[in-house]
Formats: structure tokens, sequence, C-alpha cells
């Protein structure tokens, strides 16, 4: 398998071949081409399967057919992640993917300056946001951005995001964001409250697992 016929534009294909990824990993050959198409993906695979990716070269796809339909200043693609560590690790490989485009990226997590993450997504908006569940729910309370043009969710880690006491928050993001929505869940493991939130958050997904 390549990555030729995933369809990607020469920006994105160009920072593939900059990363020198010579084939999409097992989990991307099985999930990009359903999220691609639109599919909501349920994907049980770890940390080094290439997961991050799978979710991020179809959230660039989608924002840029997006990006002039919808016009407002919250995020079209919203990626929520367990951890300060891991939402600062997804936020660089999407401004690294995101460099041939005119997609702003903001990372908002527990822990960080709230004052400063709120100038940020209340400035210039952004198309991409990745965070924290407590964080981002804080951040629409006051205001600082919305939910509204969400079109594209990503829950990454789920299992680890209920380990660690967020399943009120993350139900709020899932029952807050249009149902029409394309969504993505990806965890290591596929424990009862991965599959309850499964059954409530996506609708007829493609299973993967790895
Ligand atoms: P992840 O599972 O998303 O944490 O990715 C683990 C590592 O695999 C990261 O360092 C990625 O840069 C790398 N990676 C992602 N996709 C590929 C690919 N198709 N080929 C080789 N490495 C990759």
């Amino acid at each position: 398998a390549s990555f030729a016929h995933l369809g990607f534009d020469e920006g994105l294909m160009k920072e593939i071949r900059k990363s020198e990824y010579e084939h999409p990993t097992p989990i991307q050959s099985q999930s990009l081409p359903a999220a691609l198409s639109g599919r909501d993906v349920l994907g049980i695979a770890k940390t080094g399967s290439g997961k991050t990716a799978a979710y991020l070269w179809p959230a660039i796809v989608h924002i840029m057919d997006q990006k002039d339909l919808q016009e407002g200043d919250g995020p079209i693609a919203l990626v929520v992640v367990p951890t300060r560590e891991l939402a600062l690790q997804v936020y660089q490989e999407a401004r690294r993917f995101c460099k041939a485009y005119n997609i702003n990226v903001i990372c908002a997590y527990g822990g960080g300056s709230k004052w400063e993450q709120s100038n940020e997504l209340s400035g210039e908006g952004a198309e991409l946001v990745v965070c924290t569940p407590g964080r981002i729910i804080d951040l629409v309370k006051i205001g600082a951005t919305n939910f509204t043009r969400v079109t594209y969710l990503v829950f990454d880690e789920a299992d680890r995001m209920f380990d660690m006491g967020f399943e009120a928050q993350v139900k709020s993001i899932s029952d807050h964001i249009r149902p029409d929505r394309q969504c993505l869940m990806f965890s290591a493991t596929f424990k009862s409250k991965v599959e309850r939130l499964a059954r409530e958050a996506l609708n007829d997904p493609v299973r993967i697992v790895q």
C-alpha cells in the first residue's frame, strides 16, 4: 500500500515525504479511507501505531473542504485528548502537517494559562483545536470559543480519559456538538465505558482493531 491512492494534495504529500514515511501503517491504511469518505471510526490502537496522523490528515482535508462554507471563528475540527503532554505532541504534529495550508491550530490544555488560551481562541480563532476535556469546556463557558462550527470530532486515548475521571466532560462535549458531525474515537483498550461512549457518540462506525 502507498499514500498515492488516498488522494491527498501536494501540500500534505510534501510533508509526508519529508517525514520519510514510506507507506501507511496498518491502522492508517484501514482508517484513512473510511475517515476520508466521511465515516465515523472506532480504532483500537496504541501509541506508536500512527493513529495521530490517521485522524489529523483527514481533519486537514475536512477543514479545507469546510473552511469557506462555514463562517465563524470556532473550530471546525476538535481533537480531545487526556493530557497536556499528549495535547502538545498532537499540536506539534498538526502544525507540521498544516504548514502548507492556511489553517490556524491552537492547543488548549489544563495547567496552561487560561487567559492566554482564551486570547488565542477569541483573537485569531482557529480551525483546528487540540484540547483536554476540562479546559475546553471552561473556555466555552467563558465565551472564548464555541462548538457551533465543529463538524469533525476526535476523542483520542478514550480509555485514558475515563481513567483520569473525564467521563462527564467527554460526554458533555459529545452532547454539545452537532449530531451530524463526523466523529473518530481511538482507544488502546475497549472497556465498557469506551463501548458506551462509542455507542453514544459514533454513528455506524467503521471498527478497526490494530
Ligand atoms: P502515534 O501512534 O500517532 O503516536 O505515532 C507514532 C510515531 O509514528 C510518530 O512518531 C509518527 O511520526 C510515526 N508515524 C506516523 N505515521 C507513520 C508512517 N506512515 N510511517 C512511519 N512512521 C509513521
